[in-house]
């Protein structure tokens, strides 16, 4: 007889049936986003020390002094954004590549933006090395969007603003979504939805987050 409890932690098919629940069980409950998720090997973004962390729902560190997003959060922004096979999504803040990557399962072409040069030829190694030739990353401020590829049906802002950037709104097709955080950098922000309406724009409140501030300019790195 042998003693000891068994090391589920090294088994993928359990450790992969555990991260799955745990989206679950805090809303993730679209089929498309699950699925994508469940595609999509969060470990594969995770380098160094934290690697072995991936699959636990907390953001973690990435390079330049960033983090990749919680699971559950990046699961409910995606399904906030409600995506559509023949859209083309815009994000703001690259970082690991990870929400990037989901959303390249979900739409038909996926635009995505870092202040940091580096983040953004690791993440681009890292889809060419996955074979996700439906995205394409650019550094530069992306406050200011892509007005060269715009309008975009959804843009998802990955780090907080104070207010939702004129440009990105005005990047929004006609009854386009954007997601994104707004408040002070250092206090609890707010995850708003913004829909494009034919004269004007809506606003809907969905939970308190908390990101790093967008900030202006191009990183030195
Ligand atoms: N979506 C990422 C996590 C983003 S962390 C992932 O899935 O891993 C927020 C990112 O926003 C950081 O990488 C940061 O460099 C970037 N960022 C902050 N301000 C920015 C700006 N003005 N333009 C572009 N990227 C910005």
């Amino acid at each position: 007889m042998t003693t000891g409890t068994p090391d589920h932690e090294d088994d993928p098919a359990e450790r992969k049936m555990r991260f799955l629940f745990a989206l679950r069980s805090r809303g993730v409950t679209d089929s498309r986003v699950l699925t994508a998720m469940e595609r999509i090997d969060r470990g594969l973004f995770v380098k160094g020390l934290f690697a072995e962390r991936a699959y636990e729902d907390m953001p973690l560190p990435i390079s330049c002094g960033q983090t990749i997003s919680q699971p559950s959060v990046v699961g409910l922004m995606t399904q906030a954004l409600g995506v559509q096979p023949r859209d083309v999504v815009l994000e703001i803040g690259t970082g690991s590549g990870y929400q990037a990557a989901i959303l390249s399962q979900l739409s038909r072409r996926v635009y995505t933006i870092d202040r940091h040069r580096r983040l953004v030829r690791e993440a681009s190694d890292l889809f060419r090395a996955m074979g996700l030739t439906n995205i394409t990353a650019v550094a530069r401020d992306g406050s200011f969007g892509w007005p060269e590829q715009a309008p975009f049906d959804r843009i998802l802002v990955t780090a907080a603003a104070e207010d939702p950037p004129g440009p990105l709104l005005a990047q929004l097709k006609p009854g386009g979504i954007m997601v994104l955080p707004v408040g002070q950098s250092d206090a609890v922000q707010s995850l708003i939805k913004v829909t494009r309406q034919p004269n004007g724009f809506d606003y809907e409140e969905l939970r308190p987050v908390r990101f790093v501030p967008l900030v202006e300019g191009l990183a030195s790195e």
